[in-house]
């Protein structure tokens, strides 16, 4: 496996792959992996010839108060991790590599950034477009893979590859849970016992909902407050948002007639976790 923090290195590696006529998968990650991110590279070593994992904490992508700083990295696991997974090249630069100098050029998304954990985190998505539009450019993959944890960045990722017609087919992932229903996530470390305990909030409350979209109920406030309540029952939980959205554009649903996304972003002490599921279908 090659471990390259250089754009001209790994552009030069998966260039030479596809002249050679081999499908090149990439896995866009902030490293610290876990089951989560190993089912992404599975995926992708299933689906493609040559699979590469990038590892990259983006700056961009951070607010002035959040997590950059201590956000966890363990490089010598993640390498055991892609190893094992059975990944060609893992594609890990320093900031400086990927903003030698000030970047004057953006990638955008309008509304579709502004909802949910865009309104949270201005400037969060146009870090995330900016840099996976650069992973693109540099690695060329035939396809990439998302995780629906993420469903915002997920919907807007598709947005973004057909609005600026990228080359690159989006492949989304299923959410992989703790065995008690905690979607995994690298900010769950963060947590205390109790706070961990609480967490479960998250998926209980979800799961209550799809199961009242099963049985029929179409009134999506109905539904946002049932949620809202199984959250709020938890002491150490202050939400941030509990909202049902139209799952390929965002926007805010009142009828349940079409295949929605219920997203929540909870806050436990400081640590902020996010959930979902769609309903309904999903929509390309
Ligand atoms: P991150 O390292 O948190 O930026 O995540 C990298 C990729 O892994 C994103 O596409 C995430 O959606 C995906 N991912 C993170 N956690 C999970 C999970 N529990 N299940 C599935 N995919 C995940």
């Amino acid at each position: 496996m090659i471990i390259s923090g250089s754009v001209k290195e790994v552009r030069e590696a998966t260039w030479n792959w596809k002249k050679r006529g081999f499908s090149v998968g990439l896995v866009p990650t902030m490293g610290y992996l876990h089951p989560g991110h190993i089912s992404l590279i599975e995926r992708a070593r299933k689906e493609n010839d040559m699979v590469v994992v990038s590892i990259f904490i983006n700056p961009i992508q951070f607010g002035p108060n959040e997590d950059l700083d201590k956000y966890p990295r363990d490089m010598a696991h993640d390498r055991q991790v892609c190893e094992k997974a059975g990944a060609e090249l893992i594609f890990a630069p320093e900031p400086s590599e990927m903003y030698p100098s000030e970047n004057f050029a953006f990638v955008d998304i309008k509304e579709l950034g502004n909802g949910l954990c865009g309104a949270r985190r201005p400037g969060h998505f146009r870090g995330v477009c900016t840099v996976v539009s650069k992973l693109f450019n540099i690695v060329l993959p035939d396809r990439a893979y998302f995780g629906e944890k993420d469903a915002q960045q997920l919907a807007i990722i598709r947005r973004m590859v057909r609005d600026l017609n990228f080359g690159t087919e989006i492949v989304s992932c299923p959410i992989v849970r703790e065995a008690d229903g905690l979607a995994m996530s690298s900010r769950n470390l963060y947590l205390s016992s109790e706070e961990r305990k609480a967490a479960l909030a998250l998926s209980r409350s979800l799961g209550a909902a799809r199961e009242l979209m099963r049985k029929g109920e179409k009134n999506a406030v109905k539904i946002k407050e049932a949620i809202a309540a199984g959250i709020s029952a938890e002491p150490l939980a202050r939400i941030d948002y509990a909202e049902i959205v139209d799952s390929a554009d965002l926007s805010p649903v009142e009828k349940i007639e079409r295949p929605v996304l219920a997203a929540v972003a909870v806050y436990f002490g400081k640590t902020r976790l996010i959930d979902n599921f769609t309903f309904g279908g999903e929509a390309k």
